[in-house]
């Protein structure tokens, strides 16, 4: 099987560069679509052809299913590689390609329907003996429900949107009164963000881990897993700081934890590259959590420690290849860190965005996956983040000294930034025992 001739990048920024990266070094032409806010935009210029699909509003660009399929239609695209975010987890949009006979990089809509629903996936992975957290058994339809099936599971507990993420759509409630007055606008934000009203309940795990598995899977069945990251590291339930091999699993722990992931996977007959998230309590159980059905934006933690390309891999797969490797074929080695660079108040965590007048980088022993350079705009339309910052290192010691040092050489001027943040977590003694949860930021003082 030959690889696709021409790949229509359906997103912006670091991550429509990573995907050209690899697109370049398989001989792949590709295509951007860019909104006017990125007229000036890196990704725009690095593609092989590029198409304008509107305003700056993501609604009215980058999140217009049928502006990007015309767009891929006139540049006569073979594939949609979504990246995450924007349409990455939008059934219809996979339709929508599915119909146009334009192979869309990732899951089937049929698949993506039923994982990225949290509660069908919750369905899923007990059905395939998976732990989910404790719950509600489906949606909570109304407040008195919620009430009831509250009293019986016990407070605190996490009211979530079935289609919530980025950490957006939920609500920790510790008692009845907190509930009632939580109900309607964590449905209604759902209908707002995610056009689906759909609620369950969660009992909350507390001082828990957030430990993922990064799986991969082909048309013919065949399933492995690229170890886990770790992810507990947060500021509004979302990730800052990620890293793997996870600190906090001995090897029993995490056989238990891969196993399980690639039998959740299987149970489903999911193709492409996913994410199976899930959370450890303080004993060491875990529970699933939800399916990504796309590419992370930690991704390249998990390429760190094993050598491998994630994106050729989702090229592969999605042109009918079987998986490059078998799982016993697959090694780790050594120890990476990803650190998320974002344009936002280091304290309240709201976004800053702005001119960067000054981006200096190191470029010895480090990876940097910048949408931006100096000079660039960080767009107050779009997620803040600037750029990843990944290391690797024989074990985790010298992997956060290689941090410390890259941290250290970076000059950022002309808008706020977490900077500062990121170099106190290398500090921090509990992070550098790998003693910590995703409590880790509101130990430190801050809002979390
Ligand atoms: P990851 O799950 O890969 O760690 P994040 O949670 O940071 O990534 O989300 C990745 C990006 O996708 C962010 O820009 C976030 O705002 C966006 N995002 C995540 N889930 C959704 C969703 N369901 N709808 C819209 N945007 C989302
Ligand atoms: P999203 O789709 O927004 O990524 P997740 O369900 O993956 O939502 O949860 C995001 C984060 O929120 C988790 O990594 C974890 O820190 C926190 N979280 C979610 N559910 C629970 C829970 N039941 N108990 C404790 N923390 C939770
Ligand atoms: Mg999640």
């Amino acid at each position: 099987m030959s690889y696709f001739e021409k790949v229509l990048i359906a997103n912006r920024g670091e991550i429509a560069r990573r995907i050209i990266r690899t697109c370049k070094s398989l001989g792949i032409r590709t295509v951007a679509v860019y909104s006017e806010a990125d007229a000036n935009a890196p990704f725009v210029n690095e593609a092989d052809e590029a198409v304008c699909v509107g305003p700056s509003q993501a609604k009215k660009s980058y999140l217009d299913i049928e502006k990007i399929i015309q767009a891929a239609k006139e540049t006569n695209t073979d594939a949609i590689h979504p990246g995450y975010g924007f349409l990455s987890e939008n059934p219809g949009f996979v339709e929508r390609c599915e119909q146009e006979n334009i192979t869309f990089i990732g899951p089937s809509a049929k698949i993506m329907k039923i994982m990225g629903s949290k509660l069908s996936a919750r369905e899923q992975m007990q059905k395939a003996n998976v732990p989910v957290v404790p719950g509600s058994e489906g949606r909570i339809k109304s407040l008195e429900d919620a009430v009831e099936t509250a009293e019986s599971l016990g407070y605190p507990l996490m009211l979530k949107a079935s289609a919530g993420g980025g950490g957006i759509g939920m609500k920790l409630v510790h008692s009845r009164e907190e509930l009632e007055s939580a109900f309607d606008s964590t449905v209604q934000q759902a209908e707002s963000y995610f056009n689906d009203g759909a609620v369950f309940l969660e009992k909350l795990i507390t001082k828990p881990r957030h430990i993922e598995v990064q799986v991969v899977a082909d048309h013919a069945s065949n399933v492995v897993h690229l170890f886990e990251r770790e992810c507990s590291v947060q500021r509004r339930n979302q990730k800052i700081v990620e890293e793997s091999p996870s600190p906090f699993l001995d090897e029993d722990m995490r056989t238990r934890l891969l196993e399980a992931a690639v039998r959740g996977v299987k149970e489903i007959g999911y193709t492409n590259a996913g994410t199976m998230e899930f959370i450890f309590d303080e004993d060491g159980n875990f529970y699933f959590l939800e399916m990504n059905t796309r590419l992370q934006v930690e991704h390249p933690v998990t390429e760190e420690i094993t050598g491998l390309d994630l994106v050729e891999w989702q090229l592969k797969i999605a042109s009918g290849e079987q998986l490059p490797l078998a799982q016993a074929d697959i090694q780790k080695q050594g120890h990476a860190i990803e650190c998320r660079l974002y344009a936002e108040d280091p304290e309240s965590f709201f976004p800053s965005p702005g001119k960067l007048t000054t981006l200096q980088l190191p470029e010895e022993k480090v990876r940097l996956d910048f949408g931006v350079e100096e000079g660039s705009n960080v767009s107050p339309f779009y997620d803040p983040m600037i750029g990843k910052i990944i290391v690797h290192g024989p074990n985790r010691r010298e992997a956060i000294a290689n941090m410390k040092q890259v941290l250290s050489q970076i000059e950022v001027e002309g808008l706020t930034t977490n900077l500062a943040l990121l170099e106190r977590i290398m500090e921090n003694e509990d992070f550098v025992h790998g003693d910590y949860t995703t409590q880790f930021i509101k130990s430190l003082g801050l809002e979390g």
